[in-house]
């Protein structure tokens, strides 16, 4: 068996001793004589095992008590369209800001039920930066502002909260959660799928300051209600248990190498060593992203020409480096370096593009 280096986007690379420890587990867990597949969510194991999964997560990413954190099926897009429904008053206005794919996505998930006004929008820069604050056109009434931490697709990421005054800031973390850290107190709501950045697609991490749970939001029911879903510790009905289970053996992992402090500055390392050698390509690579809005998570780049690009693809994915191809929307390259991408992956990344340009360029 060979592992190859994984660079997908998502779903994506697990941490090898996650794997293995649910492969050891899959028959039997924690001594209960079955799967933790084949049990009751409402059996006393697994709701233990739900709490310690919170109590770990809630460690990793330093999730204040006024905060609740819910655990959802669905992925991140159910809840660009359960947000809304729940935060909002119909046909209230919500702020979003727009820089890549994932923004227009929420648009287009929260239109049936809000009144959305575009704050900023990078498309017609080709989405290569983020709007600038001081241009963004906020508005008092708007229900809460929404940004994407960081733009899977374009590349592009937000270093840091921006400030939005007082109407509660929701992001989409999907591909950037846990990969440094973050002062959750300046956020309303905080959502990610699984599947980039804390374990398996299937499910989906929503933390959301307890007071906007009481808002009425809007008629719906009661299981598109975050307040139910919190009420019932995310077990309103039968949750993901397979998948969350994996996602509390990555959340340990993540602990145990040192929580998101370390895995920043593996992050910081791996995107640099990509950033340097594309920049360093005398044009041969090419990512057009401002350096301040580049992203540490997805590196999108470009070689001279579309058959170059699917050379590359063919060669490095025979070269034991998988999923190098670009998304379809943008085309040429994407490198995904989430958390559980090891430095040597990048480091062999880069000896396969300096030898391919030495071949090709
Ligand atoms: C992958 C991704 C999504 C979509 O997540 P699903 O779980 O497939 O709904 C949304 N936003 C961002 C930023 C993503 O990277």
């Amino acid at each position: 068996m060979t592992r190859a280096f994984n660079f997908s986007a998502g779903p994506a690379a697990l941490p090898e001793p996650v794997l293995r420890q649910a492969q050891a587990e899959m028959l039997e867990w924690h001594g209960v004589g079955a799967s933790v597949v084949e049990i009751s969510h409402r059996s006393a194991d697994f709701v233990e095992m739900a709490a310690q999964i919170e109590a770990d997560l809630r460690t990793l990413i330093g999730i204040p008590d006024d905060y609740a954190v819910l655990f959802l099926g669905g992925g991140a897009t159910t809840q660009m369209a359960l947000q809304p429904l729940n935060f909002a008053a119909p046909g209230q206005a919500v702020d979003f800001v727009v820089s890549g794919h994932w923004s227009k996505i929420a648009i287009k998930q929260a239109r049936p039920y809000v009144d959305v006004r575009v704050a900023a929008d990078g498309e017609s820069g080709g989405f290569r930066d983020l709007p600038p604050r001081a241009q963004w056109q906020l508005s008092a009434d708007a229900a809460y502002v929404h940004i994407t931490a960081n733009e899977t697709i374009h590349g592009v990421e937000y270093p840091d909260a921006p400030d939005v005054g007082q109407v509660p800031l929701f992001a989409d973390f999907s591909s950037s959660i846990a990969s440094r850290p973050i002062d959750v107190s300046r956020y309303g709501v905080i959502y990610a799928g699984a599947q980039k950045n804390l374990g398996p697609v299937g499910i989906t991490v929503v933390i959301v300051r307890r007071d906007l749970l009481e808002r009425a939001g809007q008629p719906r029911a009661d299981i598109f209600t975050y307040a139910s879903h919190a009420a019932r510790d995310s077990m309103l009905n039968t949750p993901p248990t397979w998948n969350w289970y994996v996602l509390g053996l990555t959340v340990k992992w993540m602990l145990g190498e040192g929580g998101v402090e370390e895995f920043a500055r593996r992050n910081a390392a791996k995107s640099r060593l990509l950033y340097t050698a594309i920049d360093g390509s005398g044009g041969f690579y090419r990512n057009e992203v401002a350096p301040v809005a580049r992203s540490r998570m997805n590196i999108p780049f470009f070689l001279p020409s579309a058959e170059l690009d699917g050379l590359f693809v063919a060669e490095s994915k025979a070269a034991g480096l998988l999923a190098l191809k670009g998304h379809k929307a943008i085309g040429g390259i994407r490198a995904s370096l989430y958390n559980a991408v090891p430095l040597e992956a990048a480091q062999a990344l880069v000896a396969f593009m300096d030898d391919f340009r030495r071949r090709h360029g």
